[in-house]
């Protein structure tokens, strides 16, 4: 860790050490050159003095004076720090304790007293209230289950992570915990909950730990550390909603379970699973009500938008959840179901109408056809097929109205109303006509204005915010579904003129670094 990084970049210059390399012109408040990271003869590299970061919008490369010297000479952070500090006759400070490891330390620390608490003489009734809900003391050791002390010492380091507050009180206070870790086995956060010996009448049964630099809730599946190397071996794994039927799954013998921490199942963790690096069959198992089918709707379609078919687990036991199966000792039932024949039973069985019969019919064809591995798309068909009571001609017969997928330009859009350096790019390369769905809503954003519309997509948690390395990268993404648009209007219009240009501009946009 380095001590005065930011000292540092404060008193460099990027146009000064961009220069040193490539011919920068002065272009208004920027400079501008053609790209070193992509071929290109038109200059869509920039450089920001005010802000001190370069970016191409040809490829999407980007970032400060530091990033710029790692990714032009081909070094590491440490080589290009060195030669800048060495260029501006400046020190450079190590730390000797990295906070993030502090960080980790302290929450591994807390959860230690919180664990020594839960077991304390005084604390016998709430212990025996998790003992009789199935668990035994061996899970609440493996699992890291505790119980906040009301009152704790202030750490800086737990202050940052919002487990304790500056009076040495806690959100999580006369909670039980559980501890909530990454891939790595680290703890990262807590979630709690309230039970029958405490005053909880204010706050909600479950509290989580707010986001740090170490937790982020989108992006944690509880138990994970520990399920992933039985879903290697078993080659499945098996998502949850909470994690108490997490727990209870893992008692009954179902060691591959996660659960995701108050948020819906999400590309992100759908990436850490396929990092295992083996073909992992996901079931989705979550709660038997409409909320619950809700979620498992938008995880098979997540998931197929991902080229990857989920099965549904079904719990047939008479029960309101997997705990309660634990805590009368039934044994657990389910019935498996493909994800799809899942998606399409549920909506066949609420679509009334003829119109809502034939919008069904059209999601499930745009939901398949979007689907690039033959085999797949082949054997969904014929699921679809067998359902609907269809031919398989109609999943390759033309669609008579144009569909779009929105789902880039909603977490472009998103990003902008929610990061400032990524509304800064987007306000410098968009013009407002890329947007398919948000053209006025970005433009109103430009002069400072939220519409009624941006405000619902800053809350739907199912469109996700991109950090700003992502987001370089899907702005490409996503100005390359615009020229394709205006190349396909160009070919209905027989306008040849048109047809070059956008396709000269999509070739572009696709070459490499
Ligand atoms: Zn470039």
């Amino acid at each position: 860790m380095i001590d005065n990084l930011e000292s540092i970049k404060a008193q460099i210059d990027i146009v000064e050490i961009i220069s040193e390399y490539l011919p920068l012109r002065k272009n208004g408040v920027n400079y501008t050159c053609c790209c070193p990271f992509h071929t290109e003869k038109s200059g869509s590299f920039v450089v920001n003095p005010k802000k001190q970061f370069y970016h191409c919008f040809g490829c999407g490369a980007g970032g400060d004076a530091i990033k710029f010297l790692q990714e032009f000479k081909k070094i590491d952070f440490k080589e290009a720090l060195e030669e800048i500090a060495q260029k501006y006759n400046l020190p450079i400070e190590f730390t000797k304790n990295n906070t993030r490891e502090q960080t980790l330390n302290a929450l591994f620390e807390y959860n230690k007293i919180c664990k020594e608490n839960l077991l304390k003489e005084s604390n016998k009734k709430i212990l025996q209230w998790l003992l009789n809900r199935g668990l035994d003391l061996d899970d609440i050791a493996y699992f890291d289950i505790g119980l906040a002390p009301v009152k704790t010492i202030v750490n800086p380091y737990l202050l940052e992570c919002g487990v304790v507050y500056q009076n040495g009180y806690s959100p999580f206070s006369n909670r039980i915990t559980f501890a909530l870790k990454n891939a790595q086995h680290k703890i990262v956060g807590f979630s709690s909950r309230t039970h029958p010996y405490g005053d909880f009448k204010t706050s909600a049964k479950y509290i989580n730990s707010k986001e740090s630099k170490v937790f982020n809730k989108s992006k944690i599946l509880y138990n994970f550390s520990n399920a992933k190397q039985k879903a290697i071996e078993k080659k499945e794994i098996i998502i949850v909603e909470g994690f108490m039927d997490c727990i209870a799954l893992h008692k009954m013998g179902f060691k591959n379970a996660v659960a995701t921490c108050g948020t819906a199942f999400n590309a992100t963790h759908l990436s850490q699973i396929l990092r295992l690096r083996e073909e992992i069959a996901i079931k989705l198992c979550f709660d038997k009500d409409e909320a619950g089918y809700l979620a498992t709707n938008r995880a098979i379609k997540m998931l197929l938008s991902n080229e990857n078919l989920p099965n549904v687990l079904f719990m047939t036991n008479k029960l309101k959840d997997i705990g309660e199966v634990l805590e009368k000792k039934e044994q657990l039932e389910f019935k498996e179901y493909n994800g799809l024949e899942f998606f399409v039973r549920y909506h066949l069985k609420r679509a009334e109408t003829i119109a809502q019969k034939n919008a069904l019919l059209q999601e499930v064809k745009d939901l398949i056809n979007g689907i690039q591995n033959y085999y797949l798309r082949s054997a969904l068909v014929n699921v679809a097929c067998g359902i609907l009571g269809i031919d398989r001609e109609f999943f390759t017969q033309k669609n008579t109205q144009a569909t779009l997928d929105t789902s880039i330009e909603a977490s472009v859009f998103k990003s902008i109303l929610l990061d400032k350096d990524c509304a800064y790019i987007a306000s410098e390369y968009l013009n407002g006509d890329e947007f398919f769905y948000f053209r006025d809503d970005f433009l109103k954003h430009k002069i400072g204005e939220i519409t009624q519309k941006a405000r619902n997509l800053i809350l739907d948690s199912s469109v996700l915010a991109l950090s700003y390395e992502d987001f370089s990268e899907s702005l490409k993404a996503f100005v390359k579904e615009y020229y394709t648009r205006e190349l396909n209007k160009a070919k209905g219009n027989h306008d040849a003129k048109s047809v070059i240009l956008w396709a000269r501009k999509i070739q572009e946009i696709m070459l490499p670094f």
